[in-house]
């Protein structure tokens, strides 16, 4: 599989003017006639209808990002209060703070940092590829080596 970056830092959200046809609002589904609109999940909303699930907080006024998770748009200090943590680095066990960039795998994140070939340490770039063996991050040369050795079990992902 190919090497993907989780960002957890908050979404872009953009103040534009409305330009062609009108558009809909994800919120409220009515159509938006402001001078300005807000783009943010490639979807437009009025500057009212873009609030925070949990604080009603409108997101548009408090910086120029949000967050998302679980289908939920939260302002920064909800999202922090609610996801704290990204989870434990899988390959160091250590937990992994929000809005820290990781790695992830599968079900797994792990630090940047902690992001490497366990036989050989090489490390990745986004698009490169990697195997994942019995939860071992491998690369490439070291996954056929080891198919060739034998010395991983068989049994195809
Ligand atoms: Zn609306
Ligand atoms: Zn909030
Ligand atoms: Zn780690
Ligand atoms: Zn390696």
């Amino acid at each position: 599989m190919a090497v993907c970056l989780l960002i957890t830092t908050g979404v872009p959200m953009l103040s534009v003017q409305p330009k062609g046809k009108q558009k809909g609002c994800a919120g409220c589904n009515r159509k938006i006639k402001d001078r300005y609109l807000l783009k943010a999940l490639d979807k437009y909303w009025h500057e009212d209808c873009l609030k925070c699930a949990c604080c009603d907080c409108r997101l548009g006024e408090v910086g120029s990002t949000l967050y998302t998770k679980a289908n939920l748009i939260l302002c920064r200090r909800d999202y922090l209060r609610l996801f704290g943590t990204t989870g434990n680095c899988a390959a160091c066990s250590k937990l992994i703070p929000a809005f820290e960039m990781v790695m992830r795998a599968r079900d797994n994140v792990y630090h940047l940092d902690c992001f490497a070939c366990q036989l050989c340490n090489q490390r990745f770039c986004v698009g490169d590829k990697f195997f994942l063996k019995n939860n071992m991050i491998l690369c490439q040369m070291d996954y056929e080596e080891g198919q060739l050795n034998g010395s991983f079990d068989t049994q195809v992902q």
